[in-house]
C-alpha cells in the first residue's frame, strides 16, 4: 500500500473522508501527538487500528469529536464539574471519560461500559474531523510501544506501507498525549497526567484525584499496565541529584566505543558538559514538546540514551515523568 503524506486542504480532507467512510484508517494531526483515527461506529474499522498498531486489545481507545459535536448523543451523566472543566479547558489536551451510551463500536472501549472523548484544538484536527462528522476513535499514530509520533515524518517513519493517509498538520506543539479523566464519579480523578494538570483541573472542579497504577492491580484505565513510549535503544533513568553518575556511566560507555547520548533539560545539559546531549529545552512545556522527537532522534544515532529526570516535578513535568519512567524501563 502506498502511504500519501499530505498538507491539509480541500482535496486531502475530501480522501480523508472517503478513507474514513470505506472503513480505512487515517492518521491525524492533534495539539498532542499524531492519531490513528477511524470511524468508532464500524467495528471492522476499529479493529483494524489495533491490527495496524499491534496495539493489545483490552487497551481502549479515545473518540475524537469537532467542537459542535453533541456529545449527550454518545455519553450519558454528564455531571456539573464535568461541564465546568469543558468550558474551561475544551477543545484541548483533555480527555474525559464519561458512562457510555453504547451507540459506537463495542471495539472502541474493549468491553468497558465507559467512553473516553475527546475535542482537539489543533485547527488541522477539528477541520478533519467537522469535515467527516463522525466520532472518530483514534490512539496514536505510532507501532505499539514505540514513542509517539509529533510529526507527520514520526507518522511515516512507523507505519509507511500500513495506511493510506497521513495528513500533515505541522508539529503537535503539545508533545505529549492528552490528560485523561475519570469523570464517572463523584470528583474528577485523573488515570493518565498531562498538560491539563491536577492543579489547574482541581482549581476548577474543586477537587481533583489521581489514581496510581501498581503492578498486579486491575488498571481501570488499561493504558495504564503497558509498556510504552520506547526507543529502539538501550535506555536508562537516573534522578535529577544523579547527574554525576550519569555522566560516569556516559564516560565509561564512550570509552568502550558506545555512541552514548544524555537526554536532559537544558539547566542539567549545561552543567553536564557532555558532547553528546539531546537537549528538552528549558521550561515545563518546551520539554514536554520535545520530549518524543528527542527520543526519536537519539534511537537514530544512540546505541544507548542516559536520562536524567528534571529537578521540577510537579504540574506538566508528571506527565514528562510518566513518559520518561516509562520510555527507560
Ligand atoms: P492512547 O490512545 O494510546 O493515547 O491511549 C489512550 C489512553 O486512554 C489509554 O491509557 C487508555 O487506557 C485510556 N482510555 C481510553 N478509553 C478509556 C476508558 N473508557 N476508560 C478508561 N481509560 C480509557
Ligand atoms: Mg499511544
Amino acid at each position: 500500500m502506498k502511504t500519501e503524506v499530505l498538507k491539509i486542504d480541500g482535496q486531502s480532507l475530501a480522501l480523508s473522508k472517503q478513507i474514513i467512510e470505506r472503513g480505512g484508517v487515517v492518521a491525524i494531526p492533534t495539539e498532542t501527538v499524531y492519531g490513528l483515527g477511524a470511524n468508532a461506529f464500524d467495528t471492522a474499522a476499529v479493529e483494524r487500528i489495533f491490527e495496524i498498531k499491534g496495539r493489545p486489545n483490552d487497551n481502549p481507545l479515545i473518540v475524537h469529536v469537532h467542537k459542535e459535536y453533541d456529545i449527550s448523543t454518545l455519553v450519558d451523566k454528564i455531571p456539573e464539574y464535568a461541564k465546568l472543566l469543558a468550558k474551561a479547558f475544551l477543545p484541548g489536551p483533555l480527555t474525559m471519560v464519561y458512562k457510555s451510551k453504547g451507540v459506537v463500536s463495542k471495539a472502541v472501549s474493549c468491553g468497558l461500559n465507559t467512553l473516553a472523548i475527546r475535542i482537539p484544538s489543533h485547527d488541522g484536527a477539528q477541520r478533519f474531523l467537522k469535515y467527516v462528522n463522525l466520532p472518530i476513535a483514534a490512539p496514536s499514530a505510532n507501532i505499539s510501544k514505540h514513542v509517539s509520533p509529533t510529526t507527520a515524518e514520526h507518522v511515516f517513519a512507523d507505519l509507511n506501507g500500513k495506511i493510506e493517509l497521513i495528513l500533515d498538520g505541522g508539529k503537535s506543539e503539545g508533545g505529549i498525549e492528552s490528560t485523561v479523566l475519570d469523570c464517572t464519579g463523584e470528583i474528577p480523578v485523573i488515570l493518565r497526567s498531562g498538560l491539563i494538570t491536577r492543579e489547574m483541573i482541581a482549581k476548577v472542579a474543586g477537587e481533583c484525584g489521581e489514581y496510581v497504577y501498581k503492578d498486579g492491580m486491575r488498571a481501570i484505565s488499561p493504558g495504564m499496565k503497558y509498556k510504552h513510549y520506547s526507543p529502539n535503544c538501550r535506555t536508562v533513568l537516573f534522578d535529577f541529584d544523579e547527574l554525576d553518575k550519569a555522566v560516569k556511566l556516559y564516560n565509561e560507555e564512550c570509552g568502550k566505543g558506545v555512541k552514548a547520548y544524555l537526554l536532559c533539560d537544558d539547566e542539567t545539559a549545561q552543567k553536564s558538559s557532555v558532547k553528546n546531549v539531546l537537549n528538552l529545552g528549558k521550561d515545563e512545556n518546551e520539554v514536554a514538546a520535545n520530549l518524543y522527537s528527542k527520543l526519536r532522534e537519539g534511537e537514530k544515532t544512540a546505541d544507548l540514551i542516559i536520562a536524567v529526570a528534571p529537578e521540577k516535578q510537579d504540574g506538566v513535568m508528571v506527565g514528562v515523568m510518566n513518559r520518561l519512567t516509562k520510555a527507560c524501563r
